[in-house]
């Protein structure tokens, strides 16, 4: 966070994730236009098409270059939001950029091989062995949800039937939520992998010109730790939240060829990723007393899980390769502005 503020930017922290060039990209021949200092946490990013211009070099609280493994990643940032889950704050974590660059990677990961699984699965693990070494005196119920906004419409990802879309309500001591979604107890970590993995089944895909199964929704997997401990008068209860967040491709729509309902999807899709963006820029502005979280569905959800106590982590994935100069840029350029 930018020098001079304090309090609530304290609580977002904004890391960069650069993946490594693709087989593909290899075997094309593109070079990388990006360079990672892990150490100053800097990326600089050249310009394919005028090697004169300086590189233009941005500075983040954590920045993750080709070579970085998942737990790493999982330990360096994703790991002290869930231990203020844990001890009973709110947190979200989300994955922000282009098609293609490792958003669901750095959040789900691959399921085949263990130490390539992502933060979601890390957190269940994380979760469950924190359960296992507490005393006996406390009772943990853990519960997760998961659904998608696809079109600014709710779709329940755990359903048996997701036709409908559902609808956010709000309660004076409940707070903003959604009505009729599903809400799995989980007993252990491989419990609750396999309901990721059932909901993670079930998101929404659709083809562009740039990536063939791009994904076009924002798919929120949300994890709610219950911890009671003492006896009657003493007998207390603490509750914690956290939104684990892939959003959909953030790449600019003159690129894609997108046309007719393509365009409007893409149009919802800009406007609640700006929102975001206005949200957690608001929030790290001192000077900002009005944030805008009622302009889109996302915001709105994540509400009571952004800003105050919460802590928020924003995680901006971008690929090297050179034709992917401009949506790099404002990549980087959307998640400096959330520092
Ligand atoms: P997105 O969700 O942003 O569209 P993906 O997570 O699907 O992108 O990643 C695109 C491809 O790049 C996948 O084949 C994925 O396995 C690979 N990939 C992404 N990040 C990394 C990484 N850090 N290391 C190795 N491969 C990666
Ligand atoms: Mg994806």
């Amino acid at each position: 966070s930018p020098e001079g503020l304090v309090g609530e930017s304290d609580n977002v922290k904004v890391a960069v994730r650069c993946r490594p060039l693709s087989k593909q990209e290899n075997e094309q021949g593109f070079t990388s236009a990006v360079a990672i200092d892990e150490y100053n946490s800097t990326v600089s990013v050249i310009n394919p098409l005028n090697h004169e211009e300086p590189p233009k070099t941005y500075t983040f609280d954590e920045v993750f270059g080709f070579t970085s493994n998942q737990i790493t990643v999982y330990n360096k940032v994703a790991r002290p939001i869930v231990e203020n889950v844990l001890e009973g704050f709110n947190g979200t974590i989300f994955a922000y950029g282009q098609t293609g660059t490792g958003k669901t990677y750095t959040m789900s990961g691959e399921m085949d091989e263990s130490d390539k699984r992502g933060i979601i699965p890390n957190t269940f693990v994380h979760i469950f062995d924190h359960i296992s070494k507490c005393q006996q005196d406390k009772t943990f119920l853990v519960r997760v949800s998961y659904l998608e906004i696809y079109n600014e419409e709710i779709r329940d990802l755990l359903a048996k039937n997701q036709k409908q879309s559902l609808q956010i309500k709000e309660r004076p001591g409940l707070g903003v939520f959604v009505k009729d979604l599903t809400m799995s107890t989980v007993l252990n970590a491989d419990h609750m992998y396999n309901i990721m993995q059932y909901g993670s089944a079930n998101r929404h895909v659709g083809a562009t010109n740039m990536n063939e199964m791009s994904s076009r929704s924002h798919a929120l997997f949300t994890v709610t730790i219950e911890c009671s401990y003492g006896i009657g008068n003493d007998a207390s209860i603490r509750k914690g939240k956290l939104h684990l967040v892939d959003l959909a491709g953030s790449e600019r729509q003159s690129k894609t060829g997108a046309t007719g309902e393509r365009l409007k999807e893409a149009a919802k899709i800009n406007l609640s990723l700006s929102t975001l963006g206005n949200v957690i820029s608001a929030l790290v502005d001192a000077k900002t007393s009005h944030i805008p979280y009622r302009n889109s569905k996302l915001t709105r959800l994540l509400q009571d899980s952004l800003g105050g106590n919460s802590k928020t982590l924003m995680i901006a994935n971008i690929g090297p390769a050179t034709y992917n100069y401009d949506e790099t840029i404002s990549t980087l350029r959307y998640a400096n502005r959330a520092k």
